[in-house]
């Protein structure tokens, strides 16, 4: 697997396509069974899959956990390596961020609720690191978990704003066997967390079926032991207003670690 570790060798490698079609993985490393389902998607969407892992600084508030998020860099390689992947992508910081950075997105309305309330700075950081990247990179394609499903419809704006020519295309939740979504963060879970991490899901499932409500998906939370609830709601998946909700979607911390997750709602 050959690793692009600086701004000449992505340019080889760009000079090497000869109009090959290239899907980009982007990714901040601790790789999981959710990252590997992206990057096979890629696989078959595109001729080429290029993955990246960078922890990018700019989607992380002070006090988050930039300094502890796990970082696996060896055994990410090695996931990548045996599931076929030719080559991955290691910017420097220098690379992304040169000069800081200097210039930020601020990404807009549909960014402002559900996340951009509990992390107002996350999407302007996403947008900012993305930008960069889909410069360097140029991809035809770039696929994206629906697991961060506000991110990826903050995403598919930012492309249609900038008339970006890169499809966008969101891949399933990957779970575990108990249902909670595959999530770098998961490792900080203890085994009694773990216990209450994965009702989570069966609880975001009820209220897609229609079978509860948000108060009572919040009473069930609690009960199930998380210690707080950013949101657990129904909202439009474009909009992420109430009015037409398609989604439920979810952010609820267990002891330092905060969970997402969301469904579409059962017609
Ligand atoms: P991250 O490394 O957490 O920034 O995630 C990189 C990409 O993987 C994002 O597009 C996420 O939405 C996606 N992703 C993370 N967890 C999952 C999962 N369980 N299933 C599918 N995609 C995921």
């Amino acid at each position: 697997m050959k690793q692009i570790k600086n701004l000449s060798d992505l340019e080889e490698f760009q000079n090497s396509l000869n109009g090959r079609t290239v899907a980009l993985i982007p990714t901040m490393g601790a790789l999981h069974e959710g990252h590997l389902a992206l990057v096979k998607v890629g696989m078959k969407a595109a001729d080429v899959c290029l993955p990246y892992i960078f922890l990018n600084p700019t989607q992380f508030a002070a006090g988050e956990d930039l300094d502890s998020y796990p970082q696996t860099l060896q055994a990410d390689l090695e996931k990548l390596e045996k599931i076929g992947t030719q080559t991955v992508w290691l910017p420097s910081m220098d690379d992304v961020y040169p000069d800081g950075p200097q210039i930020t997105h601020k990404a807009s309305d549909i960014a402002k609720p559900l996340e951009g309330e509990s992390r107002p700075h996350f999407f302007d950081g996403v947008a900012t690191v993305l930008a960069r990247m889909f410069v360097l990179s140029k991809p035809d394609i770039a696929i994206f978990g629906e697991k961060d499903f506000q991110q990826l419809q903050v995403i598919r704006a930012m492309v249609r704003d900038y008339n970006l020519p890169i499809q966008i295309i969101g891949a399933p939740t990957a779970r575990d066997e108990n249902g909670l979504a595959l999530s770098s963060r998961n490792v900080y879970l203890s085994e009694g967390e773990y216990q209450s991490a994965i009702q989570l899901n069966k609880i975001i499932k009820d209220m897609a079926h229609r079978h509860i409500d948000e108060e009572a998906a919040r009473v069930k939370l609690l009960k199930a032991g998380f210690d707080k609830i950013d949101y657990i709601t129904a909202r439009n998946s474009k909009t992420f207003h109430s009015k037409n909700p398609d989604r439920i979607l979810a952010a609820a911390w267990l002891g330092k670690t905060r969970l997402i997750d969301n469904m579409a709602i059962i017609p």
